[in-house]
């Protein structure tokens, strides 16, 4: 029998976490498949942790990785994914806004030879208009300018072959988009259609600001068009100035010497200097994430997994052998085992 995993990032959930467990325990046995439920503790500051042990001892399906503190969401999935074992593997929110039903329909289309199937969300009722109008342009500005597009609505939601999250596993960056990581590895892909539920309690994790954190994380590491974009900003410029000095030279030879031009220099000079520090600062994004890929960090660190066996843990890899160079942070390695 396949095994089916379902990949799970938590942080602060401890009320939804009982709800979450009961009605996916219920959906995944009526699957004819095996199946394991890999919560990723991403740091909680509540009794997330203890509600998932006590979960855990009552069923053994669930597995659990503990982090060492509050990486992010993308890094609780790359966690996940590292430790997931199945030949198909889920990847939903914690939330209940991901229904555990529609799982049985991403099943199906991954038997019907689909490698990549994503959930696609049709309401969005609970974001602002302003929220839904910033990621319809996100979207808009990604899709133009990478050459990965990424479908909008979904993402957070869908089912990965053994084969895909091998190779999202080999990837080695650490800035982890993992929307644009999904489509950028490519393979064969569907979609299946849900109506996205309301967060059912608590409240949802991102402010404007880490959005926008997110959505220059996204840009910068799919496209270096911001950056090229400067050197035909510059030539424009030059350009211009090239037009100005010949007709400033040509008019003074015509007119005469004209002194009074004050407010036309300051505004150029202001204007350079102006245009000078944007295309700094465009170098330094840039330069600053090629300095957190450079350092080489693991993507994240494990305290404790609960509930996997020798086997598992044997491939996996995992933190009892410390915090060496076999971290399962350390993604070479992890890669390297699973293929033998
Ligand atoms: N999450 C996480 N680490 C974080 C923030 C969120 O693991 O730092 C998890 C969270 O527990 C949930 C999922 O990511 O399972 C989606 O979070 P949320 O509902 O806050 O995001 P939204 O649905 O608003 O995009
Ligand atoms: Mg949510």
């Amino acid at each position: 029998m396949d095994l089916l995993s379902i990949v799970i990032p938590v942080y602060n959930e401890e009320q939804l976490l009982p709800h979450l467990a009961a009605s996916l325990l219920r959906i995944l046995r009526k699957t004819d498949l095996a199946s394991e439920i890999i919560l990723v503790n991403d740091g909680s500051r509540d009794a997330s942790l203890e509600v998932m042990v006590g979960l855990a001892a009552s069923h053994p399906e669930i597995k659990i990785v503990d982090l060492s503190r509050n990486f992010g969401k993308e890094y609780a999935v790359s966690a996940g994914l590292r430790f997931a074992r199945g030949e198909a593997v889920v990847v939903m929110d914690g939330d209940l806004q991901h229904p555990p039903e529609v799982i049985s329909r991403l099943i199906e289309k991954w038997r019907e030879g689909h490698d990549v199937v994503y959930a696609r969300h049709v309401a969005r009722r609970e974001e602002s208009r302003m929220k839904k109008m910033l990621s319809a342009l996100f979207y808009l500005f990604f899709n133009r300018l990478t050459e990965t597009p990424i479908p909008q609505n979904v993402g957070d939601f869908l089912l990965l072959d053994r084969r895909v999250v091998d190779s999202i596993n080999t990837l080695p960056e650490r800035n982890r988009f993992m929307k644009g990581l999904f489509a950028w590895v490519g393979f064969r892909r569907s979609e299946v259609e849900y109506e996205q539920a309301e967060r059912a309690l608590g409240s949802s994790k991102w402010s404007l600001w880490k959005l926008w954190n997110f959505a220059l994380d996204g840009l910068t590491s799919f496209t270096t068009l911001p950056l090229r974009l400067w050197s035909y900003i510059g030539l424009l410029v030059s350009l211009l100035a090239m037009l100005y000095a010949l007709y400033l030279v040509l008019r003074t030879l015509i007119l005469g010497v004209d002194v009074p031009g004050f407010a036309s220099l300051i505004v150029v000079m202001l204007m350079l200097g102006g245009i000078q520090l944007i295309s700094l600062g465009v170098i330094g994004e840039y330069l600053g994430r090629l300095y957190h890929e450079v350092k080489q960090r693991p993507l994240f660190l494990v305290r404790r997994t609960y509930g996997f066996t020798e086997a598992d843990e044997g491939q996996a890899d995992p933190p009892s052998s410390g915090l060496g160079a076999k971290h399962p942070g350390a993604g070479e390695q992890i890669g390297e085992e699973r293929h033998q």
